[in-house]
């Protein structure tokens, strides 16, 4: 199969599409020469084939970047690390539409939204550049006959495995904190949206890091990343994508090598109203919170609730705010919602609305499909919901959402930790005590206040409960790849 195939978008024309595995900073063909298609969801169009990593290729690329581990890279100073990640992150700059249109192309989302994700990758990518050569050890002062002192060490080679929902970005988070800090990677991006990530590694290359550093390789779940979560020569796994999966690979690594695991997984958020908000700006940060990349976002607020002096008054304005979202073409300047990824997210999707629907809530608008080609799905809202229906319970990761009167503070804060999950939370009110106490006694990795879905490469990110292990960006991040090493020495005197 060629490794490359010339494809065009509505906004940049033809470009070169890398097709192969990015193993060594070579392309190259998977050992067993499988490919998969990839559909662009918008039309449910093939857009291309890419090569499919297999067991054989996740063995090559794990070999490639212990080589380099042990080998180059590890002479390669922090301020030089620091360099590399800037070049790549000005290469990405040059290349910001390119970029952009690729995402908006093999992802759905809108051109304009798409393009804020290369932003952010960027700014990511400098944050870490930054902190290559801060990373620090100490001194401990033990016994006036000892000198210690530790070192923070990369991990080694790292298995980082990445969902469809924001293809770029989630790899920008992965492997900013990883190479500043020295780690080598395998990345294995989702078989969904592979297309913008394979355009980012000839950037590697471009950038000159050394050969093995950062693989890249396209394939499925079941096969290349049970590969990379049960190998015996990966020293880390981090993996972003469901609570099911997550479980799945932090059993893989006990059974092999007990690598170290980080998890980015699902939520379900509260994203809580009270009586006092200013309401207009509260419905668009709401409207934003669970439609924002059409509800696939972690950190979605799907569980919306309202205090009773407002309800009525919201229900009707955010229907209104709902139903003016433009969903569409995401190559449209004005689209602000595309479509769902795939058909089994979009199946998925109409499955948890049928439910909603059997249960007894209330849609007040949506719930069924936009349009009669693509995946796409009209924004939707329940009411008259209760806390055992399963779309109060479960991660659509879709545009819909339920609403829930409330009357007392106490009464919201229980209900809003009534979840496995707890990656997420907001609170919209102007009462200063009011902000702090429910952010204080929420049960969740972030609480926004008066916005949502705010996130910044600066600030920490990751979820209590079952939303996950450790914390994603921000100095927090840095923790996910480093690890102590405690070096006490004895000077020179008797024994005792
Ligand atoms: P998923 O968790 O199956 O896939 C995410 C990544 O994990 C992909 O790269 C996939 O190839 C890989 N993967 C799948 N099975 C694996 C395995 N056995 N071993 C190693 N890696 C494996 O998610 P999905 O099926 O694409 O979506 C299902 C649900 O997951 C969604 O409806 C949503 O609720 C949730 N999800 C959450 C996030 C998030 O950001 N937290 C992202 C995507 C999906």
């Amino acid at each position: 199969m060629p490794l490359t195939t010339t494809l065009k978008t509505p906004v940049t024309g033809p470009y070169e599409q890398p097709t192969g595995l990015f193993i060594n900073n070579e392309w190259v063909e998977g050992v067993d020469k499988k490919t998969f298609e990839v559909i662009n969801p918008s039309t449910e169009e093939v857009i291309c084939s890419v090569s499919e990593a297999t067991e054989k290729d996740v063995d090559i690329a794990v070999a490639a970047a212990r080589k380099s581990f042990e080998g180059e890279w590890r002479k390669v100073t922090p301020q030089e690390r620091g360099r590399l990640l800037y070049k790549l992150a000005d290469i990405a700059e040059k290349n910001t539409d390119l970029l952009a249109a690729v995402e908006s192309l093999d992802n759905g989302k809108s051109i304009t939204m798409a393009k804020g994700d290369v932003g952010a990758v960027i700014g990511c990518l400098r944050y870490y550049a930054g902190y290559a050569d801060k990373i620090e050890g100490k001194t401990i002062d033990t016994n006036p006959d000892t000198f210690a002192y530790t070192r923070s060490e990369p991990i080694g080679v790292c298995a980082q495995i990445i969902p469809w929902n924001f293809p770029l970005l989630m790899f920008a988070w992965k492997i900013g904190p990883a190479l500043c800090t020295g780690n080598t990677i395998v990345m294995k991006t989702a078989e969904q949206t592979p297309l913008s990530a394979l355009v980012f590694a000839n950037f590697v290359k471009e950038a000159g890091f050394p050969a093995g550093v950062l693989n890249i390789i396209s394939g499925f779940g079941k096969v290349a990343g049970a590969a990379l979560s049960s190998h015996m020569d990966v020293d880390k796994i981090a993996f972003t994508g469901s609570t099911l999966i997550g479980r799945t690979i932090m059993k893989a690594a006990a059974s092999s090598n007990l690598k170290k695991v980080t998890l980015e997984l699902g939520g379900k958020s509260p994203n809580i109203v009270f009586d006092d908000a200013d309401i207009e700006q509260t419905i668009s940060w709401v409207n934003f919170g669970i439609y924002f990349n059409h509800g696939q976002c972690c950190c979605a607020g799907s569980r919306i609730y309202v205090q009773e002096g407002i309800y009525d008054k919201f229900i009707a304005a955010f229907k209104k705010r709902a139903e003016q979202n433009t969903v569409g073409d995401p190559f449209d300047n004005n689209t602000f919602q595309g479509p769902q990824i795939s058909q089994l997210q979009y199946d998925r999707i109409m499955h948890y609305i049928e439910e909603g629907k059997k249960a007894g809530a209330t849609c007040e608008t949506g719930g069924e499909r936009h349009g009669d080609k693509g995946y796409f799905i009209k924004p939707t809202i329940f009411s008259d919901v209760t806390p055992d229906m399963k779309i109060m319970q479960e991660e659509i990761f879709g545009p819909v959402c339920t609403v829930t009167k409330f009357k007392t503070e106490d009464e919201v804060v229980a209900a809003g930790n009534d979840s496995t999950y707890g990656l997420a939370a907001a609170v919209h009110t102007r009462d200063l005590n009011t902000a702090i106490r429910v952010s204080n006694n929420l049960r969740a990795g972030t609480v926004w206040v008066n916005q949502y879905n705010m996130l910044s490469h600066q600030l920490p990110f990751g979820g209590y409960k079952e939303s996950g292990i450790g914390r994603e960006l921000g100095e927090a991040a840095l923790a996910n790849y480093t690890q102590n090493k405690t070096v006490s020495m004895r000077l020179a005197g008797p024994l005792f």
